[in-house]
């Protein structure tokens, strides 16, 4: 197996592999962090079934790390910038 070079920056849209040949995975993750407020939807009678999904509109992402991430064994796979 090739040996991974942590040193070479990739650019996110053109990564060295689309799947992880050691683990053969193909999702990935990389840092990021986030802040802000949002506004939380709760009912007493539906409980279950008020819908959140935006309440991440709102927030300011920021990268926080260099790396691109392998979801099953979470190893550092690749430098990248966006
Ligand atoms: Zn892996």
């Amino acid at each position: 197996m090739e040996k991974l070079n942590l040193k070479i920056v990739y650019d996110l849209e053109n990564p060295p592999f689309k799947e992880y040949p050691h683990c053969h995975c193909d999702i990935f993750y990389k840092k990021e962090s986030c802040y802000g407020k949002y506004d939380f939807y709760f009912s007493y009678k539906e409980q279950d079934i008020v819908d959140n999904s935006a309440m991440y509109d709102g927030l300011t992402h920021k990268n926080t790390g260099k790396y691109v991430y392998c979801s099953e064994c979470n190893k550092r796979l690749f430098k990248y910038r966006e």
